[in-house]
């Protein structure tokens, strides 16, 4: 029997616009969220990557990663050794899977920020996983409707907190045995976690603000 082991995968450095914190805070969060790993996943580089895997304890697992800007919303590329280029999701998942990685829609259905909204079938059936559970999304149905559309697609489940400051780290996290990216390839991991959702009232407020 192997034990469940529990990872963050997608989190940010200050490497990213959005985020202030430096790779060994990021490191450290992690060792105290009680996580087993973490994956890497700034906007668009892998700068920062080394610095938090040697910032990291021997018992924390670092996975390269990017958040990859594409033509339609964000995706997860785990296990690469450079950016993939920022193009359409079908050219990205291509790279991705040519570095020998693993892609994943990132907040996939998330309206308040880059999101999917076309070539969905044609997405799922290349793409390996969902993000199920990331707990940023200011509304529980953008993370229900990445479920769905994971479970109607028999595509594996992640969960990350898309941590920008130290305190989010493993507020949402991906479960499962072995090797998370092997995991994700078997279509074994479950996700897991807590988003600060807000209330319908001050979500519409905030929509009506960004628009
Ligand atoms: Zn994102
Ligand atoms: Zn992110």
């Amino acid at each position: 029997m192997s034990e469940r082991r529990a990872y963050d995968l997608q989190t940010h450095t200050d490497a990213s616009p959005c985020s202030r914190t430096p790779p060994d805070r990021v490191a450290r969060a992690a060792v105290d969220a009680g996580l087993d790993g973490i994956a890497v996943t700034d906007h668009d580089t892998t700068e920062n990557v080394a610095a938090v895997r040697a910032a990291a304890p021997p018992g924390l697992e670092v996975i390269a990663g990017v958040e990859v800007t594409t033509t339609q919303g964000h995706l997860l590329a785990l296990g690469v050794e450079h950016p993939p280029p920022k193009t359409d999701p079908q050219t990205v998942i291509e790279d991705v899977h040519d570095q020998g990685g693993v892609a994943v829609l990132s907040h996939p259905f998330d309206r308040l920020r880059q999101y999917y909204d076309r070539d969905l079938s044609a997405i799922a059936r290349r793409v390996d996983a969902v993000e199920v559970c990331n707990s940023r999304c200011v509304r529980k149905r953008y993370n229900d409707r990445a479920r769905s559309f994971a479970a109607k697609h028999g595509l594996a489940a992640t969960g990350g907190s898309d941590a920008h400051f130290p305190m989010e780290v493993g507020r949402a996290r991906t479960v499962c045995t072995g090797d998370p990216l092997a995991a994700i390839r078997a279509g074994e991991t479950t996700a897991a976690g807590r988003a600060r959702y807000l209330s319908g009232h001050v979500a519409t407020k905030l929509h009506q603000l960004l628009r």
